[in-house]
């Protein structure tokens, strides 16, 4: 491995274009919004699902399952967040790209949604262009760039032809940003980076992501890796960024 020049770990284009159609559920109560994000995926070549409350889209979800599901947050049986923990929560679907949808513009709003387990928000209003570009750079993160390496890393086993991440044989629960976050220290393991610099190698130069994201996704990837002692890898570097390291600092 080349530590100077790694790959980049952002798919060129031509990799997605010999994919098959995406598929992707829309959980949304309010019919001209849930239509008009479905025509413009449509357009965008994506396979649509509609569903019009929690209950559809659990029933839509045990049918088939998508490669990302948008959920609205105001939702008449049952908020999106509840539904977005809920999945996460399941073996099932943990792993099953979320982006939730809001009107609610409040960081902590945010934040709450991240933290309940999504990969992303978009808040409404939103022009068709963004939450295209949003539920691009979160299938990229899910779907991987391709490489199909096996990586260790002191007893840390990533998998990356299935997109597994074990500790002897037991599979570190993960979800797809916390995936490539893990898979991109890694691959670039005792450097310094600055959210910055994360945000870019990982969600992508195109989207307009906050810092503090970095931090909630962070906290995610420790928690996971809590359980089987390696959270202290993820090291805080102050003032600066993270580190990958399995040095004690
Ligand atoms: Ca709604």
């Amino acid at each position: 491995m080349n530590l100077q020049h790694a790959p980049s770990v952002i798919p060129a284009a031509h990799n997605l274009q010999h994919m098959p159609a995406k598929q992707v559920l829309i959980v949304e109560d309010e019919r001209p919004i849930r239509e008009m994000i479905a025509f413009g995926l449509k357009r965008a070549g994506f396979e649509v699902r509609e569903a019009e409350d929690c209950r559809a889209a659990r029933a839509a979800l045990a049918d088939q399952r998508p490669d990302l599901v948008l959920i609205d947050w105001m939702l008449p049986d049952m908020s999106g967040l509840e539904l977005t923990r809920a999945l996460k929560r399941d073996r099932e679907t943990r792993e099953l790209p979320i982006i939730m949808l809001t009107a609610r513009a409040e960081e902590g709003d945010k934040v709450a949604g991240l933290e309940g387990g999504a990969d992303d928000y978009v808040t409404k209003p939103f022009s068709p262009r963004e939450l295209l570009a949003r539920i691009n750079a979160v299938l990229r993160r899910a779907t991987g760039n391709g490489a199909d390496e096996l990586i260790e890393f002191e007893g840390l086993a990533l998998d990356q032809a299935s997109h597994r991440v074990m500790v002897s044989d037991r599979t570190v629960p993960l979800g797809p940003t916390e995936y490539r976050m893990l898979e991109f220290f890694m691959t670039h393991p005792e450097r310094v980076y600055t959210r910055d610099q994360l945000l870019d190698r990982i969600w992508g130069g195109n989207v307009y992501v906050e810092e503090r994201t970095i931090d909630v996704h962070i906290r995610r990837l420790r928690k996971a890796l809590e359980e089987f002692g390696y959270d202290r890898f993820v090291q805080t570097v102050r003032g600066s960024g993270y580190r990958f390291s399995a040095r004690t600092v």
